[in-house]
């Protein structure tokens, strides 16, 4: 631990950059970083790369085989560092924050919702908190998961009455394997390739997961999808893919889409809770979809998230209760004021913050 008058800086480049009398650390770096030490947070795209120069790395070893299997090496990375302690993030598996010298916390992506498998993080007490405030404004408040897994069963339930297939669609890594779980009653149920894979990693990491079969495209298996309906997990539609498309023309497919974005989609959020909607052709050529055999597309977004709604990020501050706090990613500048204006001291970790000024502690 760092006595009293020990002075701590914390900037905003390559990842974020603290450092302590006794241990510099990048968080979640980009790239290669010239910091004795590393930390991977999870094993994200955008928080992953393959170190190669002289920085230590530290990552849980789920990470490190998570990252693996989409081709980013973390072999030779250490689970503990002296004067850091990872924490559970509840983001996905593997996920971890990090706790500094017992003084400073970096949440990385985090949740505090149990999900499935995946207990949210409780928090810790610390003295300077980093936290990511993705859905850090107050529209951002996502309904309990009992409820929204309802909505989703009626979702299907009416697919399924109609003689439709459903495809449920998140990011492969993390949001898919919570959708395997929480509606892993349905039959039958198949997994896009990129589902498929990542399940089978965290099965293999020991998270008890139902075996669904990966979707292909033999004759005998297109007789088997025509038979009648079934559930498919594959991930989000981008323009960049016509997967989804290509299924929900193919097979006249239902599609609900998880992402917590969906509380601005409120069109769609509110028809899942309160009315069933089906779009008209604009809206399905809008969204991606095409209009197959006469029937309409039906398109639903529930809000199901990896990450704290507003209120649980106001609640995590409000556990740790810490002296400083620094927002990163989503609406940063946003929550840092509201925490300012209920009586914490925070601001938005920015690089042009960094040009200025890095931040020094001195207790
Ligand atoms: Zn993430």
């Amino acid at each position: 631990m760092l006595g009293n008058g020990k002075k701590i800086s914390i900037s905003l480049g390559n990842g974020i950059v603290v450092k302590m009398p006794e241990l510099t650390i990048a968080l979640d770096p980009k790239s290669n970083s010239e910091c004795k030490y590393s930390f991977v947070s999870h094993a994200h795209l955008d928080h992953v790369h393959s170190p190669k120069g002289v920085s230590k790395v530290v990552a849980s070893k789920e990470t490190v085989s998570l990252a693996r299997a989409r081709g980013y090496d973390l072999s030779r990375s250490v689970e503990q560092i002296p004067g850091m302690e990872l924490v559970d993030a509840g983001h996905i598996l593997g996920s971890r924050g990090a706790l500094i010298e017992d003084r400073v916390y970096y949440t990385g992506d985090v949740s505090t919702r149990d999900r499935g498998f995946l207990k949210g993080f409780r928090g810790v007490k610390c003295e300077i908190l980093i936290m990511e405030t993705t859905y850090g404004r107050s529209r951002y408040v996502f309904p309990d998961i009992n409820s929204l897994a309802h909505e989703v069963n009626k979702f299907i339930a009416a697919s399924y009455d109609r003689g439709l297939p459903v495809l449920l669609t998140g990011y492969p890594l993390g949001k898919a394997q919570i959708i395997s779980r929480l509606f892993d009653t349905w039959e039958p149920v198949f997994l896009h390739h990129s589902v498929f894979k990542m399940n089978s990693e965290y099965r293999a990491l020991g998270v008890d997961l139902k075996e669904f079969e990966e979707y292909s495209q033999p004759p005998d298996f297109e007789r088997v999808m025509r038979r009648g309906p079934w559930v498919m997990i594959a991930p989000s539609f981008s323009r960049s893919s016509a997967f989804v498309g290509d299924i929900v023309k193919n097979y006249h497919a239902s599609v609900a889409t998880f992402t917590g974005w969906a509380v601005d989609l409120c069109r769609t959020y509110r028809s899942a809770s309160e009315k069933q909607q089906y779009h008209d052709d604009d809206e399905e050529e809008e969204e991606g979809f095409r209009r197959g055999g006469g029937r309409k597309t039906r398109v639903e977004y529930f809000p199901l998230s990896d990450h704290c709604d507003f209120r649980e990020l106001v609640e995590l501050v409000k556990y740790c209760n810490p002296s400083k706090i620094y927002t990163v990613h989503g609406f940063a500048k946003d929550f840092a004021s509201y925490l300012n204006s209920i009586g914490f001291d925070a601001e938005p970790l920015s690089i042009e913050d960094d040009q200025m000024s890095i931040s020094m502690f001195a207790t």
